[in-house]
């Protein structure tokens, strides 16, 4: 223990003995004791670099210490080269941070973090962002951004793919299953990478989808809504968190003092070490709230960042603002301080080698192991959203004809983000659906092109149903490119790009059994898709393993599970739409014109939160309560009967909904407060139960203090947020 810790300090050059070294404080405080200034800008300092290692402008950054991170990987061994110069020729050796988007895998991708959620299963999210970290931390990362956790109701937003959906509950859940996913229990595991929970906060409320807008709510709701995703991933112990480009009551992220200290760090208990997105420092200046580089450094410090992204605003202007007076220096140390532990938790000064190990990257990246988990967490995550006795399909439909603009492409099932993922190692859904079928070869038209968002591509219509004509079956592959969602992607049309809607019209006038295949990032509105297909499985971007998933569903070779964590819209003009509003002063449904409803569209959604079908078929008792009140020291335990009617065995998740009936605030319909999954044989009947406590019925006071109320609730178990039967009990 002493040695070691002997032996850290002198390796670093540490003058004082008296440390043990397992005291971060000591050890950090030491280090810090030695910076110049400029070392203690520079470890603020996180660049994006793809360049050559032997740039010699590079090479000479690391030399006098001016990065601290850096952002792009390209695998274990030009991380070491880069990592050796920082370590043999800087004065401090201090290592360097390795940053990457690792959002839904690394090499084997895992459909993206949307289609996760709609897996609802929590372990399964846990191990796919555990394959990411296995791959990414071989190769010689330590930290991803990731996990997204800003909750969106707005389909429009080309975000809303990277994050878990509308809900707050199962958002949570699903930040903290990511956290522990890549961190595993301990952060210096060179199997593990630092999670960096994002973007604090409110992103997911860019106004009108559109990306990097402004954002404008209430406190309520951003206590509601937007922080408890990230209070769960504070909770889970993450090691970082990267503040959003929005502006917070006009306030950009990155410069604002109550969000970033007294609400995450003082209020949420977050002690890890705090980023930028890209460039938000210089944003600053841009948007006007700063003259010049410099102010923009002031308050994006006093704010409590830690580290710059991509900006070199700290580098470059904190020395001679400390000299001048115009930050203090104690306020560069403490952010200093935040990044040294992150890297002394990491185990980097331990090791700073111990992530680049070639031989480990090899045997880990794309194992089968891997994709025998991203394909697992494809199928459990499509969602059957129709099914008029089409699927699966039976041996005995032996034309099959594939047509559509997705049937064939890879990169468009591997979604934004997707890091290191290739195409070539992609199984496109075409492929997939002819390993499965009996039939050699396959029937394929592509229907229509999309190269954008314009109604094209329609000569090719004709050639599609032609080849359709005499089809047993015919599957049609529609949604939208994977550049058409993420960062960047608003949409303000949610129909299906190009001309997939009229080839989907022209299929289903032949009357064969028509099933369509939607790969997206985000809820379209399917209206039309569904009205004229017996059948739609909603499939995402569902990663390198996804058309095995794709036929494996179609075929019937696994049961389909999924359920949508985002209501689909039945018209654009009903977004933002969201199974949890509140009551108004008018009911939508009113008889007469008097309603919150929109005159023109139904109120209803096409699929609400929570929905998704099985092959098998579900049916639920009444609800039984064990006590129809119980106080605030007791539990209630609600029970419920589910049965499978069907004739194949399946997975059904129960849901739980809770609403309070009265309340000093207005309150959401229903909340979602607890689901089980459960695996039924056709004719078994299986008895769930969900306890509840007064936790479940907490809420956010007038005074925005968390409070709980005596009186009558409604609970709602089913299949979905709109089905569902209900009771009422009694908190005394
Ligand atoms: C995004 C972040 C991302 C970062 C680095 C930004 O534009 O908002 O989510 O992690 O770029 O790539």
């Amino acid at each position: 223990y002493l040695l070691s810790t002997l032996f850290l300090l002198s390796a670093f050059g540490c003058q004082q003995t008296q440390a043990p070294k397992s005291d971060m404080d000591v050890f950090v405080d030491n280090l810090i004791s030695q910076m110049t200034l400029e070392e203690k800008a520079g470890q603020l300092n996180l660049i994006p670099y793809e360049g050559s290692v032997d740039d010699p402008e590079f090479i000479n950054q690391l030399e006098n210490g001016r990065v601290g991170a850096i952002l792009k990987s390209n695998g274990a061994a030009r991380n070491r080269q880069i990592q050796e110069i920082a370590i043999q020729k800087s004065r401090l050796k201090i290592p360097i941070m390795f940053q990457e988007d690792v959002i839904h895998g690394y090499k084997t991708i895992a459909p993206v973090p949307l289609a996760e959620a709609a897996s609802w299963n929590i372990q399964l999210i846990k191990e796919s962002a555990k394959v990411a970290a296995v791959e990414a931390a071989a190769s010689g990362i330590h930290l991803t951004y990731a996990p997204m956790v800003d909750i969106s109701v707005d389909p429009r937003w080309g975000r809303v793919l990277e994050a878990g959906g509308e809900d707050v509950y199962l958002g949570s859940l699903i930040s903290k299953a990511r956290v522990e996913g890549f961190q595993g229990n301990q952060l210096d595991d060179p199997n593990t990478v630092m999670a960096c929970v994002k973007h604090f906060a409110g992103y997911g409320a860019s106004l009108a989808g559109r990306d990097y807008n402004i954002i404008n709510f209430s406190d309520r709701e951003m206590m509601e809504t937007y922080v408890p995703p990230f209070k769960a991933a504070i909770d889970a112990g993450v090691g970082s968190v990267m503040c959003a480009y929005s502006a917070v009551q006009s306030i950009p992220a990155t410069a604002n003092k109550y969000l970033l200290t007294d609400l995450l760090k003082k209020e949420l208990g977050f002690d890890g070490f705090l980023m930028t997105d890209w460039s938000t420092i210089s944003n600053l200046v841009y948007t006007g709230v700063a003259e010049n580089d410099t102010i923009a450094a002031k308050l994006a410090l006093e704010a409590g960042i830690e580290m710059d992204m991509k900006a070199e605003v700290f580098v470059n202007r904190l020395p001679d603002m400390v000299r001048d007076g115009i930050v203090k220096e104690a306020l560069v140390d403490n952010a200093v301080r935040k990044v040294l532990e992150a890297k002394y938790k990491l185990g980097l000064f331990q090791d700073p080698y111990s992530y680049f190990d070639e031989t480990r990257e090899k045997k880990v990246v794309m194992s089968a192991d891997h994709q025998q988990k991203v394909k697992q967490m494809a199928l459990e995550s499509m969602v059957l959203l129709k099914n008029e006795n089409v699927l699966p399909i039976s041996e005995k439909k032996k034309n099959i004809v594939v047509v559509g603009p997705l049937a064939k492409t890879k990169k468009d099932l591997l979604g934004w983000w997707f890091c290191k993922g290739e195409e070539e190692d992609v199984i496109s859904i075409y492929e997939g659906i002819e390993q499965h079928s009996s039939k050699p070869k396959l029937r394929f038209a592509q229907g229509c092109e999309i190269d954008s968002f314009r109604v094209a591509g329609k000569e090719l219509i004709p050639q599609a149903v032609r080849a359709a004509k005499n089809a047993d079956i015919i599957v049609a592959v529609i949604g939208e490119e994977y550049w058409m969602s993420g960062e960047g992607g608003g949409v303000a049309n949610l129909r299906l790009p190009s001309a997939q809607e009229e080839l989907i019209a022209e299929l289903g006038k032949l009357g064969k059994p028509l099933v369509s295949v939607v790969v997206s990032g985000r809820p379209y509105v399917l209206t039309d898709i569904a009205e004229h297909s017996d059948a739609v499985l909603q499939a995402w971007m569902p990663g390198t393993m996804g058309g095995e998933a794709v036929a494996e569903i179609l075929f019937g070779d696994f049961n389909p599970v999924g359920r949508l964590p985002m209501t689909f819209p039945i018209h654009e003009g009903q977004v933002p739409i969201y199974y949890n509003y509140r009551k108004t002063s008018h009911d939508f449904n009113a008889p007469d014109r008097y309603s919150t409803r929109h005159l023109d569209i139904p109120h209803e959604p096409l699929y609400p939160f929570g929905y998704g079908l099985s092959y098998a078929k579900f049916s639920y008792g009444e609800i039984e309560l064990d006590k129809p009140q119980f106080s605030m020291n007791e539990e209630l335990t609600a029970s419920i009967e589910v049965t499978n009617m069907g004739e194949v065995e399946g997975t059904e998740t129960v849901q739980m909904y809770i609403r309070d009936n009265v309340c000093q605030i207005t309150r959401p319909v229903k909340e979602l407060k607890g689901f089980q999954k459960v695996n039924l044989s056709p004719n078994e009947i299986k008895k769930v139960s969900f306890t509840i406590t007064k936790d479940d019925l907490t809420y956010l006071d007038k005074d925005l203090k968390m409070a709980v109320d005596a009186g009558e609730f409604t609970l709602f178990i089913g299949p979905n947020s709109s089905e569902n039967k209900q009771t009422t009990f009694t908190l005394k």
